[in-house]
C-alpha cells in the first residue's frame, strides 16, 4: 500500500510518499481503508521529535481517520466489508485505576494512533474491532476525520473540566485552530456567550459566522480591555486556552474573581512566566485538560453525525501532498481542520 512515512525525524522534507507493507488484520482486528485522515499539530511535534514520545522508524503519522472496512480478522462478526466507520483515536485499557474511575482519557496503558500504533497517513490501517464505530449515513468521511479530536478535546475542556453554564461568558483563544473553532460551536450549544481571539481578519470573520458574539485581534493588543468591552463592562467567567506563551497571560487576565481557565496546549510557549499573586487574590482556577473520554468521543461523534456540530475543513489534500498539508498547519493559515485523503 501507499503511505506517508518518515525514516528520520526532522522538517517536512523527511516525509516520503512510498510503498509500505500491506497490513493484515489478526484475531479480533479489522482492516480499515482510510478515506480521510485529520491532521493535528501533534503530528508536527512527533515528526520533529519534540513530543517526548519515542517512535520506531520508519513511522506513519495520523491520529484520527475514517473509512471503510476492507477486511476482518478471525473472530470478527460485528462488522463486515464495506461498512463505513470512524476509528477511536486512542484505546484505553479499561482496567487501570483511571479507566475504572471513568477517566479513560487518563489511562496509564492507552494505545494511541500515531504514537503506539501506525496512523492514518496510509491507505490501510489495522484497528481492534472494539475501536470502530458506524458512521452515520449522511456524515462524510471528511467530517468524521476532521471532527473527532478537536471536538472531543473542546467538549472535555468546556463541559467536563470547565463546567460551562448557560448565560456565562467564555473567552476562547485562537479561534482558527481546530480546538478553537470547535470550542466556539460547543460553547454556543451550551448556551454561553462567546468572545474569541485570532490573529487575522479572515479567522475573525469565520468565527463570527460560526456564532461567536465578539472577536478580538490579538495582534492589536489590549485583549483584556477588549474582552471587558465586549462583555458589557464585565470580566469573563471561563477561559478556554490552548496555545500558551503570551496569550496565556493575556487570557487569564480577562477572568473574573473565582473564574476558571482551562488549558490543553502550549505550542506558542510551553514554559511561561506566571504571577501567582492575582491567581490567589482572585481565587482563579487553572485547570488542565486532555482529550476527552471514550463516552465523550462517542457523544461528540453523534452530534457531528446529526449535524449539530460541523467541523470546518480548511483544506483537503491528497495523501501524497501531506507535506503541504502540514505546512498549512505549521504556518497557522487554517480556520478549522486540514485533512489528507489517500
Ligand atoms: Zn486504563
Amino acid at each position: 500500500m501507499k503511505a506517508v512515512r518518515f525514516h528520520e525525524h526532522g522538517g517536512r522534507d523527511v516525509l516520503r510518499y512510498e510503498d509500505a507493507p500491506d497490513p493484515v488484520p489478526g484475531e479480533g482486528e479489522v482492516l480499515v481503508r482510510v478515506r480521510a485522515c485529520g491532521l493535528n499539530h501533534f503530528d508536527v511535534d512527533l515528526r520533529e521529535n519534540v513530543s517526548r514520545w519515542p517512535l520506531p522508524l520508519p513511522w506513519t503519522l495520523g491520529v484520527e481517520f475514517a473509512g471503510e472496512i476492507a477486511g476482518v480478522g478471525p473472530g470478527v462478526s460485528s462488522v463486515s466489508e464495506g461498512d463505513r466507520v470512524w476509528v477511536l483515536h486512542e484505546l484505553p485499557c479499561m482496567e487501570c485505576q483511571y479507566c475504572l474511575e471513568g477517566m479513560d482519557n487518563l489511562c496509564e496503558n492507552a494505545r494511541m494512533y500515531s504514537v503506539q500504533m501506525p496512523g492514518g497517513y496510509a491507505e490501510y490501517v489495522i484497528a481492534p474491532v472494539e475501536a470502530v464505530f458506524p458512521l452515520a449515513d449522511d456524515t462524510s468521511f471528511d467530517s468524521a476525520a476532521a471532527g473527532q479530536i478537536v471536538f472531543t478535546t473542546a467538549w472535555h475542556m468546556l463541559v467536563t473540566r470547565g463546567k460551562v453554564r448557560p448565560g456565562e461568558t467564555v473567552l476562547i483563544s485562537a479561534a482558527g485552530s481546530g480546538v478553537g473553532h470547535a470550542a466556539i460551536q460547543i460553547a454556543k450549544y451550551a448556551g454561553a456567550k462567546v468572545i474569541t481571539t485570532a490573529g487575522s481578519q479572515h479567522k475573525l470573520d469565520a468565527a463570527l459566522a460560526d456564532g461567536a458574539d465578539g472577536v478580538i485581534n490579538y495582534n492589536e493588543g489590549g485583549v483584556t480591555e477588549r474582552a471587558i468591552e465586549l462583555n458589557d463592562g464585565k470580566l469573563v467567567d471561563l477561559v478556554i486556552e490552548h496555545i500558551g506563551g503570551e496569550q496565556f497571560g493575556q487570557c487569564i487576565n480577562t477572568l473574573r474573581k473565582n473564574g476558571r481557565l482551562v488549558t490543553c496546549g502550549g505550542h506558542a510557549g510551553e514554559v511561561i512566566e506566571f504571577d501567582i499573586v492575582p491567581l490567589f487574590r482572585n481565587e482563579w482556577q487553572v485547570i488542565g485538560s486532555r482529550v476527552g473520554t471514550k463516552p465523550e468521543t462517542r457523544k461528540v461523534m453523534e452530534l457531528i453525525g446529526d449535524g449539530t456540530f460541523e467541523p470546518r475543513i480548511h483544506a483537503a489534500l491528497p495523501l501524497s501532498e501531506a507535506a503541504e498539508a502540514m505546512r498549512i498547519i505549521e504556518d497557522r493559515e487554517q480556520f478549522g481542520k486540514v485533512i489528507v485523503k489517500p
